[in-house]
């Protein structure tokens, strides 16, 4: 008699087919490649979406939706804000106004060109 899977095994064993994987599947081959079948396996996946340890994603592959499954990054990029310091649009009282079509564009901002000088 087979054993019965619970759903944290069921998890487990997704993000280790996954991980396999390096990281990314096309959600149509994760049964197969993981030995489980949908049926008992969807709930525990969505859950894993749900919660954020995977990510569910559209690509278009030659103008077809595919759907892959990937682990989320867990680097984090630091930018350094430190060439934005000063810039005039954060505490600009036009800046719900501005865009770059209309009156008022970054393009012909006088406190901009005179950030972008200084700068
Ligand atoms: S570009 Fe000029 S007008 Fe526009 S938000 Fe920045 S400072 Fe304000």
């Amino acid at each position: 008699m087979k054993k019965k899977i619970n759903k944290e095994e069921l998890q487990h064993k997704i993000i280790e087919t996954i991980t396999k994987r390096k990281g990314r599947i096309k959600r149509k081959d994760l049964w197969k490649a993981s030995k489980i079948s949908s049926e008992i396996g969807t709930k525990a996946l969505m859950e894993l979406i749900k919660n954020g340890k995977l990510l569910q994603v559209e690509e278009y592959i030659n103008g077809k939706k595919t759907l892959y499954l990937k682990l989320p990054s867990k680097e984090l990029k630091i930018i350094s804000l430190e060439p934005l310091k000063g810039i005039p649009c954060l505490p600009c009282n036009e800046y719900n106004f501005c865009s770059e079509m209309g009156n008022l564009t970054p393009i012909t901002c006088k406190k901009m060109d005179e950030w972008l000088e200084a700068s």
